[in-house]
Parts: C-alpha cells; sequence; structure tokens
C-alpha cells in the first residue's frame, strides 16, 4: 500500500479564516496542517492599513496581521506548509487530498478556507495603482479618502453599497457603471439615487488610470464602442473595484453544494458544508460580509466543529 500521509485536521487556505482555525485545532490537539495557497496570508497581505480588526487599537498592517495569526498558530503547534492543494476526492472518508500535484494526504477533516478573490478590470494601470490608490475593498480602505473624491466601478448591490458608504466619508463618489441601468435592487438604487454626493455615470468603462504618485484621475470612455464614444477625464484620488469577487471553489466544486456564483453553500449559522467532516469557513462560503473578523470567527467554528466530528 502507497505510504500517505494521515492528517487529522486538513486546513486549505492561510487567511484569517485559516490560522484562527489552526489556533483552535492545535489547541484542541487535532495536529492541524495548513497548507497556504496561492496567496500565503490571503487577501489581507494585498491591503495597507488595518483599522477595523478588534484588539489593534493603533490598526495594524495586513501582512503584520497575517504574520501575527500564523505565529499564533504555530505556537500552540500547527504546522503551516508552503503548497496548494491541487485536488481533492471527498467521496469517501479518509478525504484523499494532492498536493502540488504529487503529494497524496489522507484527511480525517477538511476544514476549507481558501477565501475568495475579487475581480479586476486587468488594466495595467490599475496593477500599477494597486495598494496606492486602487482597492477592491471600501469597508477597508475608504477611511484614507476622507474628503476625497472617489471612484467606484460596478453595477451591482456591492458597488451600491460601497458607493453609499464612500459617500458618507468622500467629498464626491462616482459611480461607473458600464451598461444604462444598475444590476442593485430597487432599494439599494434609491439610496444611491437620493445621496447627494453619488453621481453615477452610465453607459461608462474605464480605460486607463493616471497620476505621478498614486491614482489622481481616470480615463473613461463613454458609449464605448458606438459612433458616440467619448472621452471622458475624472479626477479622483481612489479607484474602487466592486464588479464581483470569485469564490475560491473551483477544485470542490464536484463533491460540496455550491451556489450559482460558486460559493460554498453551508447549513446556515454553521460551518457544516454538504459533506459531513468537511467545514468551510471564511469568504468561500460567505458572499455578505467578507470581514478579516467574521472569517476569523467562521474558521473557529469550523475547528469546534471538526473537533467535535472527530470525537463522535
Ligand atoms: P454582481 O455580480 O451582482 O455585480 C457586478 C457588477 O459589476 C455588475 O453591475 C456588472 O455589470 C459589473 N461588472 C462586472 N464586470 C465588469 C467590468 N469588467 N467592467 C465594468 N463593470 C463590470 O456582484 P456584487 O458583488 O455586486 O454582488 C454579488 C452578490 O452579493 C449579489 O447576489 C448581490 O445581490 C449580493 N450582495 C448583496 C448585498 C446586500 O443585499 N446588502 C450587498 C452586496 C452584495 P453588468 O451589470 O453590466 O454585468
Amino acid at each position: 500500500m502507497e505510504n500517505k500521509e494521515r492528517i487529522k485536521c486538513l486546513i486549505i487556505g492561510s487567511g484569517p479564516a485559516g490560522y484562527t482555525a489552526g489556533i483552535y485545532a492545535s489547541r484542541a490537539n487535532l495536529n492541524p496542517v495548513i497548507y497556504e495557497g496561492l496567496q500565503p496570508g490571503g487577501q489581507l497581505t494585498t491591503t495597507t492599513e488595518i483599522d477595523n480588526f478588534p484588539g489593534y487599537p493603533a490598526g495594524v498592517t495586513g501582512p503584520v496581521l497575517m504574520e501575527d495569526l500564523k505565529k499564533q498558530a504555530e505556537r500552540f503547534g500547527c504546522e503551516s506548509r508552503w503548497g496548494i492543494v491541487t485536488e481533492v476526492d471527498l467521496s469517501n472518508r479518509p478525504f484523499q487530498v494532492k498536493v502540488d500535484g504529487e503529494k497524496e494526504i489522507e484527511a480525517e477533516t477538511i476544514i476549507i478556507a481558501t477565501g475568495a478573490t475579487a475581480k479586476y478590470l486587468g488594466l495595467e494601470s490599475e496593477e500599477k495603482y494597486k495598494g496606492m490608490g486602487v482597492s477592491a475593498c471600501a469597508t477597508c480602505d475608504g477611511f484614507f479618502y476622507r474628503g476625497k473624491k472617489v471612484a467606484v466601478v460596478g453595477g451591482g448591490d456591492t458597488a451600491c453599497e460601497e458607493a453609499t458608504y464612500l459617500a458618507g466619508m468622500c467629498e464626491k463618489v462616482y459611480l461607473i457603471v458600464r451598461k444604462n441601468y444598475l444590476r442593485a435592487s430597487k432599494a439599494m438604487q434609491e439610496r444611491v439615487f437620493k445621496t447627494e454626493n453619488i453621481e453615477v455615470l452610465f453607459e461608462h468603462n474605464t480605460k486607463e488610470l493616471w497620476g505621478d504618485n498614486g491614482v489622481e484621475g481616470c480615463t473613461l470612455l463613454k458609449k464605448m464602442g458606438t459612433p458616440e464614444e467619448e472621452e471622458v477625464k475624472v479626477d479622483i484620488d481612489g479607484f474602487f473595484l466592486a464588479i464581483g469577487h470569485h469564490p475560491n471553489s473551483d477544485i470542490f466544486k464536484d463533491y460540496l453544494k455550491v451556489d450559482e456564483q460558486g460559493y460554498i453553500v453551508t447549513e446556515p449559522g454553521t460551518p457544516k458544508t454538504s459533506i459531513p467532516g468537511v467545514f468551510a469557513a471564511g469568504d468561500v462560503q460567505d458572499p455578505h460580509y467578507r470581514q478579516a473578523v467574521t472569517s476569523a470567527g467562521s474558521g473557529c467554528m469550523a475547528a469546534i466543529e471538526a473537533e467535535r466530528f472527530l470525537g463522535e
């Protein structure tokens, strides 16, 4: 028989959900192993200052917070490993897992904490100004644009919610919408239209961002691809993407129940997936809150459930 490594509690993903699951699972003697994935530390490592994670009265940077969480998990014996889980077979227990296409593991329980990835437009200048005026999270970064002008791209509920949130602290918010209508719910649209300092730019697409020292403006194309196409320049200090997220659930979809956007479906109020022994925590199962602290909370819940499951 092949000599596969047997792991009691395998945690896939190393954001706040993964590391918090690691803290709880190691303290419960489950000898957890975390595979860190493509972006060790998760989405927060791409943000700068975090002011809304409880326990840091003076704020903390994303990379430092993630390093702290990792150290805290390791203090209790949680092992973090470089590596990407590339394949799973959840049809029987122990679950079969392949890392980096070669290493084979048998896991008695799995906590999926693979997160979600914000979608970007794919512009070169967007990449250039990431963390210097370009953000995909108004709740995380809006505070830095108090009294300034910003733009939000998107026409869904997230874009409307973020535009309204930013309007409460910024001088002006441009909502850049590629169609001639908003996809967001009626209630959300009304909030946007009622807010005086939000200007909705329908039928506009972003061509480029510019600025010498971070974002100073954007060039938009009005009625792109039509005979009336027109270039419009707007001065802004911040550019927020709200064009959706992609939950990192692709390798689990054949086994677990996911919603139409790919978010893993959990039993309400619990991290339990459709397969006993497999739990999901953080953004991969949460299209609504997507906060570091809510992810951490659900990571804790997943570890507690894994412990109970193994004890039964
Ligand atoms: P959505 O997929 O609903 O909306 C994405 C928006 O981004 C659409 O307006 C889309 O335009 C636009 N978009 C996509 N790609 C591009 C692009 N390349 N250039 C310009 N615009 C683009 O995502 P959301 O994150 O808004 O919402 C996800 C889910 O979460 C939804 O079900 C939503 O209802 C829910 N949600 C609910 C909230 C609440 O109830 N409080 C708050 C936030 C989200 P187009 O319309 O042209 O396709």
